[in-house]
């Protein structure tokens, strides 16, 4: 290589920097497009991969369980890996690795759309400003109360909240008095123990302010790593500034929000400049805040009105996108890996044995779709392909024999950023998640569930019970449940 070309490609590098607070150079285009060109040349090179997935596997030393991740570099190598063998490998690896920090709890929430007023333009969202076939709505406290009286009424405790982004519409006041109204409603024996918040990229103060009025997850969809196709994509509107929104989460965890979730809307460029984008995202905020994405979301595009995923040409197969999962699993192990309603029943089964640890059930992606008897679709963000009930999710989730869990314990306690991921990365976790599992499912089983849900459920927690190590917490846990079954106290967790 000549000096020239050398001092280039140095140039370069150098822009690729991940503790910089620049999004372009926290998220350096040559240093994916780098990282790409390193895995095609490597996927079939079985001793690297080996080595990656043998650096990447659960350590065991006495009751803590560690996990070394990978770098980006390292995961993209094993998602361009196309050996059946190998991708096989990599899915137990995935299980494994899944069962060693989150064992088989899955924990369930549910979107609650807020306000469909949006003046972003984003290309692939039926919300879009100039979208004219949808009638706009907001909610007002009064129906947030109806929407909460309803999602309480079904056994949820978690919900994420959705909002357009609109400066006078839903400012930052209607955010928080929703978040007020949510917290506040307490109808039989139902209560929102957190809210987790989805809404546009904005301010430090404005994160703060969040903060303050007690919400678990800041939640905010990338959408796409690619700055050209980002730009193409969002053509108008705050939210087209890729780099505010790219540096969001910065701004969160400044603003004092430990918990930030990332996600990538698959679908709209290359899975694996996402992936390695994503990925980058992560590295940076662990680098930056000592902590990394508290969960990483995997939706896909779906049809919704004046919505056609043909339109886009990077639609992944079923296959790849199981493979994606458990990469993501593989590369941040300590991360919660949220799956949607967007994806179907099968998708969602086999999704999580390789990954996922919380997903969305009953899900209505309307504003006000909680309070209808039957599906509204005039406000429907997407498509949702999972329309089960939740009473069958959790019997479902039962069947496969995962413990379905509603529990909110940790940021309740204070367990949020990096002191999560401590107790998460020592396995101490699951002194507690364990036992709050069963409480909170207890109490579905109790309010919420249908008799033959109620039957199985109960069978499993009595099997459960037996495999907690801690003989104190054993009897305590037993005897909060026989309180929940037999009476109207709840709420008790570790
Ligand atoms: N308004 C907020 C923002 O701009 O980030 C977020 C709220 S939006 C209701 C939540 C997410 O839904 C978006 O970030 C996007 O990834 C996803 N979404 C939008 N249109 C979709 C579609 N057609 N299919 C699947 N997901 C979609």
């Amino acid at each position: 290589m000549d000096n020239n070309r050398q001092d280039r490609k140095e140039e370069k590098m150098a822009a690729y920097n991940v503790k910089s607070m620049k999004a372009d150079e926290f998220i350096s285009h040559e240093e994916i497009l780098e990282t790409l060109a390193y895995a095609e040349e490597n996927k079939h090179n079985v001793d690297l991969i080996r080595q990656i997935m043998a650096k990447a596997k659960p350590v065991r030393k006495g009751s803590e369980t560690t996990c070394a991740g990978l770098t980006h570099r390292e995961a993209a190598v094993l998602l361009a890996c196309d050996i059946p063998e190998i991708v096989e490998e990599m899915y137990q690896l995935a299980e494994e690795i899944k069962l060693a920090f989150y064992g088989n709890r899955i924990v369930l929430f549910a979107p609650l759309y807020l306000s469909n007023y949006c003046v972003n333009g984003c290309l692939y969202c039926p919300y879009h400003m100039k979208n004219k076939n949808i009638p706009r709505k907001k909610l007002t406290q009064e129906e947030v109360k109806q929407e909460v009286i309803a999602l309480q009424d079904m056994g949820h405790k978690r919900l994420a909240i959705e909002a357009g982004e609109h400066p006078t519409e839903n400012p930052i006041e209607y955010i928080l008095e929703c978040i007020k109204t949510i917290y506040s409603i307490k109808h039989k024996n139902g209560a929102i123990r957190r809210v987790n918040v989805n809404i546009a990229a904005t301010t430090v103060e404005n994160y703060r302010k969040l903060k303050e009025a007690g919400i678990g997850t800041y939640i905010l969809f990338q959408e796409t790593y690619h700055r050209e196709n980002y730009e193409y994509l969002h053509p108008t509107g705050p939210k087209s500034d890729y780099c505010y929104h790219t540096e969001a989460m910065d701004r969160a965890m400044t603003g004092g929000i430990d918990d930030v979730g990332l996600g990538v809307l698959y679908g709209l460029d290359n899975y694996m400049y996402e992936f390695v984008g994503q990925l980058m995202h992560a590295e940076h905020l662990e680098a930056v805040f000592g902590v990394g994405p508290h969960t990483i979301s995997v939706p896909r595009v779906k049809p919704a009105d004046d919505i056609d995923p043909n339109d886009f040409d990077n639609s992944l197969t079923d296959e790849l996108f199981e493979k994606i999962i458990a990469c993501i699993r593989i590369a941040v192990p300590y991360t919660g890996m949220i799956i949607s309603t967007r994806e179907s029943e099968e998708v969602r089964k086999k999704a999580l044995s390789i990954g996922i640890s919380q997903i969305s059930g009953a899900s209505r992606t309307s504003v006000g779709g909680y309070t209808e008897t039957d599906r509204p679709h005039d406000t429907e963000q997407f498509d949702v392909s999972d329309q089960r009930s939740l009473d069958e999710v959790i019997h479902w989730l039962m069947d496969m024999g995962y413990i379905p869990s509603f529990c909110t314990a940790c940021y309740r306690e204070g367990r949020t950023g990096d002191r999560f991921m401590s107790l998460c990365k020592t396995g101490q976790i699951q002194n507690c998640c364990h036992p709050n599992a069963l409480m909170t499912l207890s109490e579905f089983l109790s309010d919420y569930a249908s008799e033959e849900t109620r039957e199985l459920g109960m069978k499993l927690i009595e099997k459960e019970l037996e495999t907690i190590p801690k003989e104190n917490v054993r009897r305590v846990a037993r005897e909060h449940i026989f309180d929940i079954t037999h009476s109207d106290k709840r709420d008790f967790y570790f």
